[in-house]
C-alpha cells in the first residue's frame, strides 16, 4: 500500500510570468461552489452569463462567442481547425513563437501555408501584409496581437483586417495575452476569429478559453462540406451546447466555469478603460524601475506589450540561476526567453490581478538585491 499523502499544500507565489496570473480570492471561492450537472438549467444559466460577459470583454456582438474547453492552445486549435479545409491557402504572419505555432497548426490541418516572417521582437506594417495578400490568394491570415514570446504588440489591427477583407481573406487573431489587459475591439476592428485564455489578463483559471467568431467566418464554418477533423473542437457542436438548444457534446469543466464567471465579473466591475489604464500605469512603473536598475528593455517603447515586459539579462549573469533564486528566495515567478531569445531575456508579466504597484515594487526590490 502506498502511504497516505498529506493534504495539498502549495507555496504562495507572486506570479509575474506569462501566465498563469494571480487570481482574486473571489475566483477561488467561486470554484469551491457545489457542482451541478453540465445540463442542469442552473448551469446553462451560468454559461449564458459567461457568454454575455465574454461579448462585453471582446467588445463584440458575435453570436458565436463562447469558452472552449482547454487552455489557449485549445482555442487556437478550434479557430484554425474549423476554418482550415484541406488545401486551403493560409498566410501566417510570424514574428515570434505563437505566430510560428499558428503556422504549424494550420499546416497540420492540411493548409498550404505561406509564412510572412519578421525577426522575433518586430511587428508587421499593414502594408507588408497587404502586399503579400496582393501577390496571391489566401483564405485565412493568422496574426498574434500581443506576442508573449517577445513582448511586442502588433498595432493597426483594424487596417490589417480591412486589407484582409479586401483581398477576400479572413483574419484570425491570437488575443491570448491581450484580452482583458489591452484595448481590443473585435467588431470595430473587423477581426473574424479571435481567441484567448482564462489565465492571462482575465485572471481566471486555466482550462476554459474564450473564442469569438464573426458572422462571415461562421458562415464559412457552417458551409464546410466536411465537418472539422477534431470532434472536440467542432464549433457547430460547441455552439449548439452554448446556444438556444443545449445538448450534450462534452462535459463542461463545471468549477472552471464558475471561476471564469467570477473573473469576468471582476473585469466588468473594474471597467475595461480603468483596467487597461491600471495595466498601463503598472507597466510604466516597472519599465522605469528596471531602467533605474541599469537594465535594458528588449522592445522599443512604442511597440511594447504593457502586460508582458521583456528585458535583457545583464551580461555576466546566469539568467536561469537568477530566476531560480527569485522563485526560491523571494517566491516570485518570472519566465526566461525561449527559441532565439533563450538565455537573453526575462519575461515579466503584469497580467490581471498580478498587475499591482505592490507586485512591481516587490519584484524591483528582489532584483535589486540579487543584481548587487
Ligand atoms: C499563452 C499563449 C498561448 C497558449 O495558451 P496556453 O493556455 O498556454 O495553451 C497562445 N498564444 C499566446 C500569445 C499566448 O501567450
Amino acid at each position: 500500500m502506498p502511504h497516505a499523502l498529506s493534504p495539498l499544500s502549495m507555496p504562495k507565489r507572486t506570479l509575474l510570468g506569462p501566465g498563469p496570473s494571480e487570481v482574486d480570492p473571489r475566483v477561488l471561492q467561486a470554484m469551491a461552489t457545489p457542482l451541478v450537472g453540465h445540463l442542469d438549467p442552473e448551469f446553462l444559466t451560468v454559461m449564458g452569463e459567461v457568454q454575455s460577459l465574454l461579448r462585453t470583454v471582446f467588445q463584440t456582438r458575435n453570436e458565436w462567442t463562447l469558452a472552449v474547453p482547454g487552455t489557449g492552445t485549445a482555442a487556437m486549435e478550434a479557430a484554425v481547425g474549423n476554418l482550415v479545409e484541406l488545401g486551403d491557402r493560409v498566410l501566417a504572419c510570424v514574428q515570434g513563437y505563437f505566430g510560428e505555432r499558428l503556422a504549424q497548426m494550420a499546416a497540420r490541418y492540411g493548409a498550404e501555408v505561406d509564412r510572412l516572417e519578421h525577426p522575433w521582437g518586430q511587428v508587421f506594417e499593414p502594408a507588408t501584409i497587404i502586399e503579400a495578400l496582393s501577390k496571391s490568394s489566401y483564405k485565412i491570415v493568422t496574426l498574434v496581437h500581443a506576442e508573449t514570446s517577445t513582448g511586442a504588440l502588433q498595432p493597426a489591427i483594424a487596417e490589417i483586417a480591412q486589407g484582409c477583407h479586401q483581398a477576400g481573406a479572413l483574419l484570425v487573431l491570437d488575443c491570448v495575452t491581450s484580452l482583458g489587459g489591452l484595448e481590443l475591439k473585435i467588431d470595430e476592428w473587423g477581426v473574424d476569429v479571435a481567441y484567448s485564455a482564462g489565465q492571462k489578463c482575465l485572471s481566471g483559471p486555466s482550462g476554459l478559453s474564450p473564442l469569438t467568431v464573426s458572422p462571415s467566418a461562421r458562415q464559412i464554418i457552417e458551409g464546410r462540406p466536411m465537418p472539422p477533423p477534431v470532434f472536440y473542437f467542432d464549433l457547430v457542436e460547441l455552439n449548439r451546447y452554448w446556444g438556444d438548444s443545449p445538448a450534450y457534446h462534452h462535459t463542461a469543466p463545471i468549477s472552471t466555469m464558475y471561476g471564469l464567471r467570477e473573473a469576468l465579473r471582476l473585469v466588468i466591475e473594474e471597467g475595461l478603460p480603468a483596467r487597461f489604464q491600471r495595466h498601463q500605469l503598472n507597466a510604466r512603473l516597472l519599465w522605469d524601475g528596471l531602467e533605474a536598475l541599469g537594465l535594458e528593455m528588449f522592445v522599443p517603447e512604442k511597440r511594447r506589450v504593457p502586460v508582458l515586459t521583456t528585458v535583457r539579462v545583464p551580461s555576466g549573469h546566469d539568467e536561469a540561476r537568477l530566476r531560480r533564486r527569485l522563485l526560491t528566495e523571494h517566491n516570485i515567478e518570472i519566465a526566461g526567453g525561449f527559441g532565439p531569445l533563450a538565455g537573453q531575456i526575462w519575461r515579466i508579466g503584469l497580467m490581471g490581478h498580478s498587475s499591482s504597484r505592490s507586485n512591481v515594487e516587490l519584484l524591483l526590490a528582489a532584483l535589486k538585491s540579487m543584481l548587487n
